[in-house]
């Protein structure tokens, strides 16, 4: 099946980077959010970044107005039902995804592939509840979507060949590299990566090392270009402790039990960069610890 149109549902941090490099490989965008200023700030967003790809000569001006004027933004989830690809990429809240598709359901062409770029929820579980689980796939893409190179496609149970083939095609004109992995919680990339932050958090909650000294440590000893509350804190800490969450519901395993301390700052509404505070305070002119 040829894509050439693709609905995005969810305008924060991902749709808005999901709906740039869509754009820029050609395919018509209409991108969705219950929130208008969410669709008013992604477009400005998008610009920003298609701009800092001009100024680095990645792409040409001419591009960037192309892909600029193939994204269209709405705040009605079913003016998305004629498309040929679906992303749901809203909060990851199950029942928020569940309510998504409900509505979506009865204004979809019978051929529209239905994806999600959930980190964690079972793929299987979400297409069961549509009439379509046989052209229901995860479609992850990770953060930031212009920069990095993978996307992990993962297959229900029942999702078809003809699906997986078509999403590896779409992946290839993307320009980036898929990996598959199998429907279980958090697939590949967050279940190494979360318990990893997870651990980092509980270091910090039981004083063992402080914000400074954690990321430091990560960086300088095991070499990765962003300590781990640093990263958790481009992630955001709410979609932390819901993969978390997931991997300790789903696994049943108390290893993955989200720590204390990341509950904490989720219920204060510290969220990380997207709210001006996490384990850092963005406020300022620049990043100072909470902690
Ligand atoms: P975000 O909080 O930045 O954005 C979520 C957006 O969804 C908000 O703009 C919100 O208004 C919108 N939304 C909520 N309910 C909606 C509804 N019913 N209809 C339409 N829009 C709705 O979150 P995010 O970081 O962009 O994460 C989105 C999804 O992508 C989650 O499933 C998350 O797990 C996944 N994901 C996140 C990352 C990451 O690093 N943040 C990486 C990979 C995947």
């Amino acid at each position: 099946m040829t894509i050439e149109t693709v609905g995005i549902v969810g305008a924060g941090q991902m749709g808005n980077g999901i709906a740039h490099v869509f754009a820029l490989a050609g395919y018509e965008v209409l991108l969705n959010d219950i929130n208008a200023d969410a669709l008013e700030k992604a477009l400005a967003v998008i610009g920003k970044n298609l701009d800092r790809q001009v100024s680095r000569e990645k792409i040409s001006q001419a591009d960037r107005d192309a892909a600029m004027a193939r994204i269209k933004t709405t705040t009605k989830l079913i003016e998305l039902g004629p498309t040929d690809l679906v992303i749901e990429a809203a909060t990851e809240r199950e029942t928020v995804k569940q309510a998504i598709f409900e509505d979506l359901l009865p204004h979809l062409k019978p051929t529209t592939i239905l994806t999600s770029n959930t980190s964690s929820i079972s793929i299987t579980r979400l297409a069961s509840r549509t009439d379509r689980p046989e052209k229901f796939m995860g479609f992850h893409f990770m953060n930031p979507v212009p920069v990095m190179q993978l996307v992990e496609l993962i297959r229900g149970i029942a999702t078809d060949k003809e699906t997986y083939e078509t999403l590896l095609a779409v992946v290839d004109k993307l320009g980036k590299t898929a990996a598959s992995a199998e429907d279980f919680p958090a697939f590949i990339v967050n279940r190494i990566l979360m318990p990893m932050i997870n651990e980092a958090v509980y270091v910090l909650y039981e004083g063992v090392g402080n914000v400074r000294s954690i990321d430091e440590s990560l960086k300088l000893g095991a070499n990765h270009p962003m300590g781990p509350l640093e990263l958790a804190d481009f992630i955001g800490l709410d979609t932390c402790l819901a993969i978390m969450n997931v991997l300790h519901d789903g696994l049943a395993d108390t290893k993955y039990r989200p720590c204390p301390l990341l509950t904490k700052y989720v219920e204060a509404g510290w969220l990380g960069r997207k709210t001006g505070r996490g384990f850092y305070d963005y406020r300022g002119e620049v990043p100072v610890p909470t902690r």
